[in-house]
């Protein structure tokens, strides 16, 4: 037994066989060679490749690589490019000033 612990699957799609005419999902824990046809990947739980907690897989929630429906949601939210917290377009810039200046300085080497 190479990994007797017991573990939630973490799915990743893949194609296999000739001309990768067959879709399936492998996981791809550490020393787990298990892995399910791409028709059987409903109602499984698998570990999001986000936050590594355990889900089940719904139709929806079907991709290469499975995340969770609160990751997905977040991942939703990002899109809308939402300031970051504590943090001005006035720091932003002084950054950017800062680092331009860095730069300059070290045109010796
Ligand atoms: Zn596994
Ligand atoms: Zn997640």
């Amino acid at each position: 037994m190479a990994n007797p612990k017991k573990h939630v699957h973490k799915y990743k799609r893949m194609k296999v066989g000739k001309a990768k005419a067959y879709s399936i999902y492998r996981c791809f824990q550490p020393g787990c060679t298990h892995y399910i046809a791409e028709e059987h990947i409903i109602n499984r739980f698998s570990a999001c490749w986000a936050c590594d907690q355990t889900f089940l897989i719904t139709y929806k929630l079907i991709k290469v690589k499975p995340i969770c429906e609160e990751c997905r949601a977040a991942r939703k939210a990002d899109n809308k490019a939402k300031p970051i917290e504590g943090f001005s377009l006035e720091d932003m810039l002084a950054n950017v000033a800062a680092k331009d200046a860095e730069e300059e300085a070290g045109d010796d080497e």
